[in-house]
């Protein structure tokens, strides 16, 4: 089957747009025609060498954040059929390893393929028409209008909610609300720094509403994100562009906050994250680091005495598969916010103006409508 795809042939080159080849789904995987995919942080890492790739031998297809109909269904498929309506989980808990035996879905050990895709025997099912194998973000490749995906990627969703809503519910949402929910498990009355205000800093700001938090410090480089932070929630905002982090949330509250989220995956914001809470506080890093970046600086001493904790945080904490379905209801119930998440859609062919829109802060997400 053919499809038009935004590839990565390059490091530190924009996305190209052509056309490539999808394999037959064998008898456990789906072909899937999506309707739209979530312009996420974590695929621009792909593009820099922040995961580890091999360029240009496997040319890459990111795009994690995908929602479609099931088109063709391999013959050992038993959770969708043909016409069913899914969101794709970017971790394709296999249900049998130790992980997802206890109910750890999103730490599953198919984790070992995450950046290439690469199925248990090595073979990819999407390659480029000069015949090159290409690597699948995720198993899932979505920034591409069809995709050939292992049926423990897709979540099947009810037909009355609007595909083309929901394809953040696929990654940050349940990453930002999950880590305040489930990793921290934030107590009512608490106060909170948020730091990094795309969709998994909304989202964790969305989290830290709905526990009633009561100081909700948001802070980004980006001080036109103020706004939308506030209608999320916040209670404070910080410019880091031109205030100091951690003397503006001591300035807030005399003595730091219980909780720091970490939603950009940077060193010296993580390091800040530390130094920002108070004794018996909690720093929770939700963004990724690149695999470059060795570890940080912190004092140790300071974090035994004052029983201080860091935490990582990965898709909220939660299976997907639990977790996807609950946030799904919860929008129904209108209890959690999805469409005001969604600040802009754009065409495949946009997709470089979509990302270059990301770093200038001009969306919370953006999304890739097909
Ligand atoms: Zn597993
Ligand atoms: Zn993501």
């Amino acid at each position: 089957m053919r499809s038009k795809a935004a590839i990565l042939r390059e490091l530190n080159k924009p996305f190209v747009i052509e056309e490539v080849e999808w394999d037959d789904p064998r008898d456990d995987e789906i072909g899937v025609r999506i309707v739209a995919t979530g312009v996420c942080h974590s695929d621009w890492h792909c593009t820099n060498g922040a995961y580890q790739m091999d360029f240009p031998d496997h040319p890459m297809i990111a795009g994690h954040e995908g929602v479609g109909i099931v088109e063709r269904v391999g013959k050992n498929v038993h959770r969708v059929k043909e016409g069913d309506h899914i969101v794709m989980s970017w971790m394709a808990s296999c249900g049998e390893c130790e992980w997802c035996v206890k109910g750890l879905g999103q730490l599953c050990d198919r984790g070992e393929h995450l950046i290439d895709g690469l199925r248990d025997d090595y073979t990819s099912r999407v390659h480029t028409l000069d015949g090159k194998d290409c690597w699948q973000l995720s198993f899932l490749g979505a920034f591409s209008d069809y995709c050939v995906i292992p049926e423990r990627c897709a979540i099947k969703v009810d037909k009355d909610i609007p595909l083309e809503k929901v394809p953040i519910v696929g990654c940050r949402i349940p990453t930002g609300w999950g880590s305040v929910i489930y990793t921290a498990q934030a107590d009512q009355g608490c106060t909170a720094l948020v730091v990094g205000l795309g969709g998994v800093g909304i989202n964790a700001i969305q989290g830290l509403k709905s526990v009633g938090a009561r100081i909700i410090i948001a802070a980004d480089i980006a001080g036109n994100k103020e706004q939308w932070a506030r209608e999320f929630g916040a209670t404070h905002f910080i410019d880091c562009s031109k205030q100091d982090l951690v003397e503006e949330v001591y300035k807030i509250t005399g003595i730091g906050v219980d909780y720091a989220f970490e939603c950009c995956g940077i060193g010296k914001t993580q390091e800040d994250c530390v130094k920002a809470i108070h004794k018996g506080g909690h720093a929770v890093f939700v963004g990724v680091a690149s695999i470059e970046q060795k570890g940080i600086e912190v004092n140790l001493n300071k974090l035994t005495l004052f029983q201080q904790s860091i935490r990582g945080t990965c898709y909220g904490g939660r299976s997907p598969f639990e977790l996807v379905p609950k946030l799904l209801e919860m929008y129904k119930c209108g209890i959690i916010k999805f469409d005001e998440v969604i600040t802009k859609e754009y065409k495949l062919e946009e997709i470089n103006e979509a990302y270059a829109d990301m770093f200038a802060g001009k969306n919370i997400c953006g999304v890739i409508r097909f």
